[in-house]
């Protein structure tokens, strides 16, 4: 059987290329989809994989023409595609009293929208081909909610509801849909957070660490496996503890 083709969105991020190695380690065949960034940036992730069957492909996720075109492109070269992971992200803190209506509507567009647009696209092809994983990066924030973050909690607490109804919608057709919800993990988004916010963070982790990016990869690699069909509509923490609940 040719190895099944997986799409992961922030694909040359700090999870997403974890993301992408462990997949590609798991015999996939991967495409990280990301901005158009800076050249040196594209080289380095493309450093990074090397050896592993994994290619870059430029999208804005917040673009349903643009998913639209990345689709019909992956599928034209190498084929439809299989296992859909979204992961591109975006934060744009500040308290509501002071968050303007642009801060707001970028979160929910790449962080909310993107999913919608890709997913609107591919589940169809997915239940007729009888097979698809999908796995939405939510946040532990977005179980919580978090000081300055009404945008990012909304749009990651409302990745989980799209996640749980599209599982019932695919259930019968051997597309399952989960979401995993990370707590603070060492990456690029996380780095950004003040030196002293990041220590406070830190101390109230009962695991006393920020997580590692192979953390989540091995969840994502877990749930796209194709034995794991009868994990559907489910939200795995990974979050050292951070969030304890049932
Ligand atoms: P990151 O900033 O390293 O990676 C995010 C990637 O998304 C970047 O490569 C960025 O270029 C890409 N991206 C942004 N806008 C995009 C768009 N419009 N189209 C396509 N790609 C776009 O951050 P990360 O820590 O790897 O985060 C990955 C995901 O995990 C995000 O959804 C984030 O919200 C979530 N998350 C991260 C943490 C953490 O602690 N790092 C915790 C909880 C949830």
């Amino acid at each position: 059987m040719s190895s099944r083709i997986a799409l992961v969105t922030g694909g040359i991020g700090g999870l997403g290329s974890a993301i992408c190695r462990s997949l590609a380690q798991a015999g996939r065949k991967v495409v990280a989809a990301d901005l158009a960034a800076r050249s040196e940036r594209i080289d380095a992730f493309r450093a990074e994989m090397d050896g592993l069957d994994v290619h870059f492909a430029p999208a804005d996720v917040g673009s349903f023409e643009a998913c639209g075109e990345l689709l019909r492109s992956i599928e034209a070269t190498q084929g439809p595609v299989d296992i859909l992971v979204n992961a591109a992200g975006i934060t744009r803190d500040a308290t509501l009293r002071k968050m303007d209506p642009q801060q707001w509507s970028d979160v929910l567009r790449i962080n909310l929208d993107g999913a919608f647009n890709l997913c609107r696209q591919l589940v169809e092809g997915m239940c007729e081909r009888g097979f698809g994983r999908i796995v939405n990066i939510s946040s532990v924030n977005g179980q919580t909610g978090q000081f300055g973050q009404t945008n990012y909690a909304a749009a990651k607490a409302g990745l989980h509801g799209f996640t749980m109804a599209l599982a019932r919608e695919t259930a019968r057709k051997g597309v399952t849909v989960n979401s995993v919800s990370p707590g603070y993990i060492d990456t690029p988004m996380t780095r950004a957070i003040r030196e002293d916010v990041r220590e406070g963070i830190v101390t109230s982790i009962p695991v006393g660490r920020m997580g590692h990016p192979h953390d989540i990869a091995r969840t994502v690699a877990f749930l796209t496996a194709d034995d794991a069909g009868y994990i559907t509509g489910a939200n795995i923490p990974v979050n050292g503890g951070l969030f304890i609940s049932f």
